[in-house]
């Protein structure tokens, strides 16, 4: 077991945590992120990504976490390849993490910024069908369905991204929704509009998930939400794409969270109750959850952090010399 001691322990290694690192590193707390077990966080999943600022081009989502992660390393960020499993928060700074290997981490903050996983259904199938024709990721899974008839569930942007991403693998794309009209943005619902491999099925509910004989993914039992009427669709694979729930199972008990389940901050900041701990990105935003609007709330975290231990030392000293 190796302990490793920082000023600055960040949990998560999305927009948020590496952001917090950059800033950190350049304000000279020799940041570690330990990354988790999605490095680079959701946009490693996503494909095109055309709304982060400062690239005139559309540029990859894997590709931009991997240049973030660079450049945290560039200005001083050391990146670990572990899952943080208990924190322990209780004492004060210096706050204590163990990780999966077994190592412990010792920061004097810790930032969290452990984002968001993808949401689940919850009926009939669906955890028993997991890999073998449910996914919650088409740009994972997408491929394996190449000509074959795919579906996708919800309404927002992810549930059009994914659909539309389909489409460079299947021509039959349905869009499962619940209600009448998309979520998504605008200009997401035109081009779904527009493309003639995609179809829609309105004011439905998947109620089942029902394996063929050969026991993938055969079809999907639907409700429609409005008359009550149930109906099949046939599919070989079914995306859920309904949003997405914080990250939050390590800190339960720990620290406070607000009625949809994000970690509590002061407004406005991403202070939580226990002064040295900031939590920043998908874990606190429950309205904005944009990559750059993460990014936004990982620096504010290493700004935060850093007067937190200028505060912290200054008065240590003032301490010292009172004795
Ligand atoms: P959202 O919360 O925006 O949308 C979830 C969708 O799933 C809604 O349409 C919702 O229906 C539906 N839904 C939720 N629960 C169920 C259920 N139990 N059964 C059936 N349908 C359900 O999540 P997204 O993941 O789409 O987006 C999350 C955030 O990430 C948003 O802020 C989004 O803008 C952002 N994002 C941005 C992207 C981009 O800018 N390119 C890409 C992807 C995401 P209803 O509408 O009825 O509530």
């Amino acid at each position: 077991m190796t302990t490793h001691k920082t000023r600055m322990l960040i949990i998560g290694s999305g927009p948020a945590g590496l952001s917090a690192a950059i800033y950190g590193a350049r304000a000279g707390m020799e940041p570690i992120v330990v990354q988790g077990i999605q490095p680079g966080g959701q946009l490693t999943i996503t494909t095109d990504v055309e709304n982060y600022p400062g690239f005139a081009d559309v540029i990859q989502g894997p590709w931009l976490m991997e240049q973030m992660t660079k450049q945290a390393e560039h200005v001083g960020t050391r990146m670990v390849w572990d899952t943080i499993t208990e924190v322990d928060l209780a004492n004060g700074s210096p706050f204590t993490a163990k990780g999966d290997s077994g190592d412990l981490y010792v920061g004097d903050v810790v930032v969290i910024a452990t984002g968001a996983a993808a949401k689940w259904l919850g009926v009939a199938g669906e955890a028993e069908l997991g890999g073998k024709g449910v996914s919650a990721c088409a740009t994972c899974d997408g491929f394996f369905y190449r000509g074959k008839k795919v579906a996708v569930i919800g309404g927002g942007n992810t549930a059009v991204e994914e659909a539309l991403y389909l489409t460079n693998h299947s021509n039959d794309v349905t869009l499962i929704h619940r209600r009448d009209s998309l979520r998504s943005e605008k200009i997401l619902q035109d081009r779904l509009f527009a493309n003639e491999k995609i179809s829609t099925l309105w004011n439905k509910e998947v109620v089942r998930f029902v394996a063929a004989e050969n026991g993938t993914l055969g079809h999907v039992e639907l409700r429609d939400t409005v008359t009550g009427e149930t109906s099949t669709l046939a599919v070989d694979g079914a995306f859920v794409a309904i949003g997405h729930a914080p990250s939050t199972e390590l800190f339960a008990g720990k620290l406070e969270t607000d009625a949809s389940g994000y970690l509590q901050v002061e407004p406005g900041t991403p202070k939580t109750a226990i002064p040295g701990v900031f939590a920043c990105g998908d874990v606190m935003d429950h309205t904005y959850r944009q990559a750059v609007t993460a990014a936004g709330t990982g620096c504010m975290a290493a700004l935060d952090a850093e007067r937190f231990l200028a505060e912290r030392d200054f008065a240590a000293k003032v301490a010292v010399a009172v004795d």
